[in-house]
């Protein structure tokens, strides 16, 4: 590896191309001979104002964004989009409507595939929402004890009537548990008349999407897409129209989460984390000369050398999920003890692999793999993980 980085499995924030980094540096000190660091640049200013619209349009090519879809940038990070989520839905005409035909508030429907859906669920029912919960993991028969490492199957999801559903929020890759829903799985099963809010904050732009079929799609930039400090949502438009007679809707929600607010001002309206965008907008442009199509395929390749590994000697790299929802982006494997694992992760440090510690609810071993790891990286922990169960295997 050049310039003596480490292979970085974080599960963020986490590794960005280098290229885009030596861009960065590059341009660091003056940006394309205006004398100044993007750092220091006013957001007011003519460059700025292309740096953002520039890097709105590569990922609307990108992602093929529709026309009747808005792309913002805001703060508050992925956290801050499980309340904007809620409070905006909830301010949208077409919800209020829904809601006085019924005569009382709408429930939301959440699928519950592990850690980050349920902090979703948490922050609405926090703010007073009335939640129903789909699914939430796999249930034991025999113990009641649930399990975040797959899905039940779609007969038994308690979907709520689409007349009483204000929307349907998932999380379509569990960074902690790796757990990864299918592309479409979830839209393909609920009534289109029910928007879908999907947080793809761990797996957006690692394979194409179908935005149509979304009601909004949310994401912290800080895993494929950027630095932290800025959260991503592309919403449709019918979705920010709101009835400004209503007394109930915007003074219910802080400006700083108000997606209207910065709809209308180009995300703008207030100082944004403007280095951080910038260097999206970098990568944005790096992950539009690959091609979606190829990015999917590199993270199928990535992943796969990796659970082939698991695949081939389950008695000693123990997969925690199911392979129909297992994550391409963050793999959760144990291995047989404690000790051995410390020794992996330890072993694995010698050999500049690092952050491969389970999460601290989790334990055992997890290794993300992003858009901008390296097949090389891939294919150098697989290296290591048959040498080790050469060596440790009894
Ligand atoms: N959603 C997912 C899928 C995440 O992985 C994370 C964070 O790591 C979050 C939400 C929360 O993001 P943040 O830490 O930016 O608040």
């Amino acid at each position: 590896i050049s310039h003596n980085r480490v292979w970085n499995f974080s599960a963020g924030p986490s590794v960005l191309p280098l290229s885009v980094l030596e861009e960065v540096q590059r341009d660091l000190l003056n940006y394309k001979g205006e004398g100044m660091s993007v750092l220091e640049m006013s957001h007011r200013s003519k460059v700025y104002g292309n740096i953002i619209s520039d890097a709105e349009a590569t990922l609307r090519r990108v992602l093929k964004v529709p026309d009747n879809y808005s792309i913002l940038f805001l703060q508050g990070g992925g956290t801050g989009e499980f309340a904007a989520a809620y409070l905006n839905l909830m301010s949208c005409k077409s919800v209020r409507e829904k809601q006085r035909k019924l005569g009382r508030q709408l429930a939301c429907d959440y699928i519950v595939t592990g850690g980050w859906s349920k902090s979703g669920l948490k922050e609405t029912k926090r703010l007073g929402g009335i939640t129903n919960v789909v699914l939430d993991g796999v249930k034991s028969a025999a113990t009641g004890e649930v399990t975040y490492n797959s899905l039940p199957p779609v007969s038994e999801w308690n979907l709520g009537k689409p007349e009483e559903t204000a929307f349907l929020y998932y999380c379509e890759n569990e960074t902690v548990h790796g757990v990864e829903t299918p592309a479409n799985y979830v839209v393909d099963v609920v009534d289109p008349l029910v928007p879908v809010i999907c947080d793809m904050s761990s797996n957006m732009l690692s394979r194409p999407i179908d935005i149509s079929r979304f009601g909004a799609i949310v994401a912290g930039a800080q895993k494929n897409m950027g630095p932290a400090g800025v959260s991503i949502v592309i919403v449709r438009k019918d979705l920010l129209e709101r009835d400004e007679t209503d007394p109930e809707i915007t003074r219910n929600i802080p400006s700083i989460l108000d997606w209207c607010y910065y709809d209308g001002a180009e995300s703008m309206p207030h100082t944004p984390p403007t280095f951080t965008i910038y260097v999206c907008g970098l990568v944005f442009k790096w992950a539009e000369n690959l091609g979606l199509e190829a990015l999917e395929k590199l993270r199928e390749t990535r992943s796969g050398l990796v659970y082939d590994m698991i695949d081939a000697h389950p008695e000693f790299f123990h997969g925690l999920v199911d392979k129909k929802f297992r994550s391409a982006m963050n793999l959760v494997f144990t291995l047989p003890t404690r000790e051995l694992e410390a020794q992996f992760i330890s072993e694995a440090a010698e050999r500049n692999m690092v952050q491969l510690k389970g999460h601290r609810n989790l334990g055992g071993i997890r290794i993300s793999l992003y858009n901008a790891m390296p097949i090389e990286g891939a294919k150098a922990f697989v290296i290591f993980m048959k040498e080790f169960y050469e060596k440790n295997v009894q």
